[in-house]
């Protein structure tokens, strides 16, 4: 599960990923939001208009939770940097909205007072990817959408919290034949795009917070309702029910298989261009092909390692044989049994890396078992000598 907080800068980010840091520090403690004078750490966050946080940071240490059925998830939190700001040009911005929304299953897109028609128009990018996909996926491309509206001005209209954000949220995503037909479209796409989408209403967490030079994040100094929903908020993320493991293209992914797509995905943003959506559909289907190659290695390697791995005996050739083909037939399978991207010709090509892969590997357990010949060949007169001492 891959958290991601996005949106512009200097708008309470960081500052609330730190109180998801405190939840996922605490094992499951009543009182996790900490003691009233603790300072608030974890990501850096500040005052003033600086930016802090640029790029994509993900939080060093990976958390397990448990989802509905009881299995273990490791949940990774990314923080982004704020989009918007003097200093990053518009692609910046797009790169590191799009990045983190293409490598993420929740995205909390942050945003202040209102949902504004320009915070809609933000994802515009995606959706458009998100129809290419929409073409070859099996099914909606992105997962779960979070908006979340911090200093929520008219509680007294519609209640902090999810309540009130569904009722904004119907208001604005609903499609109206009387909207230009652009609107129309994007409302439509979003919800073509995202299999969840909600929002929820914060209020102000007070002058404290939001002016104060010397604020270091004490609850203290919070005020009393932004603790109550920061509190309902960040326990809905992780609630088991709402635990959402990354998938892509009706696959889950692990953490090895994540790291394929970010090099996929990087290589792509590169280049001087704001990547087009297609060519992100082929960064996620090479990324898919590389993610099946490794999984596939990875189990042909632990297999052989049983058998004739550098702590075992040496072993018959024919028999090594033997084991190499059982293993590398049932490597090439498990590939092929993965639900891939891109079409048959696409995959092939990965398909034969991955044989010439799997070959190279039983040649050097080859090398390795003919060495463990030669040592005991070695070592066999001189035991006999030692055995004949004694
Ligand atoms: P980021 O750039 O979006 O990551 O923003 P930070 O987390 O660094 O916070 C920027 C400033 O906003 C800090 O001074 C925080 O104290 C303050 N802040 C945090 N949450 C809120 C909020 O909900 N509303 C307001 N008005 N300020 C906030
Ligand atoms: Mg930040």
């Amino acid at each position: 599960m891959v958290v991601s907080v996005a949106g512009a800068y200097r708008k309470g980010k960081s500052f609330l990923l730190n109180f998801f840091l405190r939840y996922l520090n605490s094992d499951g403690k009543e009182n996790w939001m900490g003691e009233p004078n603790d300072p608030l750490i974890g990501f850096q966050w500040r005052g003033g208009s600086e930016r802090l946080t640029s790029g994509i940071l993900i939080w060093s240490e990976p958390y397990i939770i448990r989802n509905n059925k009881g299995d273990e998830v490791c949940v990774l939190l990314m923080d982004t940097q704020g989009a918007f700001d003097s200093q990053s040009t518009v692609k910046d911005c797009a790169t590191v909205f799009a990045l983190s929304t293409m490598l993420s299953s929740v995205q909390v897109f942050n945003i202040t007072g209102n949902i504004q028609e320009d915070d809609l128009q933000h994802l515009e990018l995606f959706t458009e990817y998100g129809r290419l996909a929409l073409q070859t996926y099996e099914d909606k491309p992105f997962q779960t959408l979070h908006f979340l509206v911090r200093d929520w001005q008219y509680p007294y209209q519609h209640p902090y919290g999810a309540k009130g954000g569904s009722e904004i949220l119907a208001k604005r995503l609903m499609i109206n034949p009387k909207q230009h037909n652009e609107l129309q479209n994007l409302r439509r796409h979003l919800q073509e795009c995202f299999k969840v989408i909600t929002c929820y209403l914060m209020p102000h967490p007070g002058l404290k917070v939001a002016t104060e030079r010397d604020f270091i994040g004490k609850l203290s100094d919070i005020d009393d309702e932004f603790k109550v929903q920061v509190k309902s908020f960040t326990e809905s993320i992780f609630q088991s029910e709402h635990v959402v493991i990354k998938n892509i293209n009706g696959s889950d992914i692990t953490g090895k298989e994540l790291i394929e797509y970010f090099k996929a995905y990087l290589k792509v943003y590169q280049g001087s261009d704001l990547p087009e959506p297609k060519s992100m559909l082929e960064a996620t289907s090479e990324a898919n092909n590389l993610a099946a190659v490794a999984t596939a290695k990875d189990f042909y390697n632990k297999e052989m390692e049983k058998v004739c791995g550098g702590d075992k005996q040496y072993m018959k050739m024919e028999q090594l044989k033997q084991e190499h083909e059982r293993w590398f037939f049932a490597a090439i399978k498990m590939f092929k049994d993965t639900r891939k991207m891109g079409g048959a010709d696409f995959c092939a090509v990965y398909e034969k890396r991955l044989e010439k892969d799997l070959l190279e590997m039983y040649d050097a357990y080859l090398k390795n078992n003919e060495a463990k010949n030669v040592a005991s060949a070695l070592q066999t007169p001189l035991v006999l000598v030692l055995l004949a001492v004694v």
